[in-house]
């Protein structure tokens, strides 16, 4: 089976593990320093929280925020749970801005219109917009509304690693408060388990860093008692455990040396894809002008002429022996938040999407002998 994902381990990246286990240090030791710094100035951004997910970053930015019981969190219902769960970890009530129908992403109309319908005391006091696939949102326009607005931005940068927008890298957090990566295996760059929060605020780089271990500071400036000496330290807020491992943070820096060579890879085997499919009836990703995709996910949706089902087709490929998958079934459409009032219908656009979507194998080692394969057993379950 080919896999729509998979790790690029090398050997330098085993080398560097290794070392951290002939160390003094497995965990809260010099690579997790290192790490932060070297994805950091990567991105631009003054500071780098690593975690030990993408989830406990999204939870610990909203926390960071502000976010709490009487507040509301939007965000897209084309994402994976984790970007709508961390505001319910907060109390938060969640609600949905639908997806624009050619970027499957944030719709910046549907935002505006929803932001202007809602009476200000139930407007959103953190949007996370998502980067679908590994586009970035129109982040400029997020921006203004949230200025206009007063909420703050979460960029849920998961499938963005190593992409540009504007000219700059995501997560740069030129037009948000902060932004998350995860370093899962099936993403850009891999930990293992992993994520990491990037942001200018000073504020909020302080908060994080608590957040991420049980709400301990060691900053005498920040003790409420006197400092009783050199072991002393205070919990002044409630905080948790997601710190990430000097174990895998070796495995991050390793990897963030090939990070270049990922994009690249990824970008020609779309650009490949783009042409091979270009007479099948499908349409294939748009293409954002102003941001250069990490092409996380190659997803295409299969047009009106297709006569076969999607379950039909993608079985068709999975008995072909390619992993085919879907992203995503939208967040709202799941039981747990039906139970919370959503029912279908209510994002029209991004159930139209995920009617008609599946996403195709792509990730730095997959071969153009193997895409041709998956394009040779698309042609025919499309037949
Ligand atoms: C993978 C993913 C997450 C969660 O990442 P973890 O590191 O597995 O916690 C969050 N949001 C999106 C959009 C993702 O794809």
């Amino acid at each position: 089976m080919i896999p729509y994902g998979r790790q690029n381990i090398s050997e330098a990246d085993i080398l560097a593990v290794a070392e951290v286990l002939r160390s003094d240090f497995l965990t809260q030791g010099p690579a997790i320093e290192r790490f932060e710094k070297t994805v950091a100035d990567y991105c631009g951004v003054r500071h780098a929280v690593a975690v030990s997910s993408a989830t406990a970053a999204l939870h610990i930015a909203c926390l960071a925020t502000g976010l709490g019981p009487e507040d509301r969190l939007w965000t897209v219902p084309n994402t994976f749970v984790a970007s709508a769960n961390c505001g319910l970890y907060c109390g938060a009530q969640v609600d949905f801005v639908d997806i624009d129908p050619n970027s499957y992403t944030l719709s910046v109309e549907a935002l505006r219109r929803k932001l202007a319908e809602t009476p200000p005391k139930k407007r959103p006091k953190v949007l996370i917009p998502v980067h679908f696939s590994g586009q970035s949102c129109d982040m400029k326009a997020i921006r203004a509304l949230s200025q206009a607005y007063g909420f703050s931005v979460i960029e849920d940068a998961a499938h963005a690693v190593g992409g540009a927008y504007d000219g700059q890298p995501v997560g740069d957090c030129r037009f948000s408060d902060a932004a998350v990566f995860s370093f899962h295996p099936v993403k850009i760059v891999t930990t293992g388990e992993g994520g990491m929060v990037l942001t200018n605020r000073d504020d909020l780089y302080e908060r994080l860093i608590r957040l991420r271990s049980h709400g301990i500071t060691r900053n005498p400036g920040h003790f409420r008692n006197p400092d009783a000496g050199p072991w002393y330290y205070e919990q002044i807020e409630l905080g948790y455990h997601y710190r990430m491992t000097d174990i895998q943070a070796a495995l991050g820096n390793s990897q963030m040396a090939r990070l270049d060579a990922f994009i690249r890879r990824r970008g020609e085997l779309a650009d490949r894809y783009d042409a091979l499919l270009a007479d099948l009836p499908v349409i294939r990703p748009w293409r954002s002008p102003d941001a250069l995709s990490a092409w996380h996910l190659y997803v295409i949706r299969l047009g009106d002429a297709v006569g076969k089902s999607r379950r039909r087709v993608f079985e068709d490929m999975r008995a072909a022996g390619i992993g085919v998958n879907v992203h995503y079934i939208p967040v709202h459409t799941q039981p747990y938040y039906y139970d919370l009032g959503f029912r279908p219908g209510d994002f029209p656009q991004a159930e139209a999407y995920y009617a008609r979507a599946i996403t195709l194998p792509l990730y730095y080692d997959l071969s153009e002998t193997e895409q041709d394969r998956v394009v040779r057993a698309l042609t025919g379950a499309l037949r």
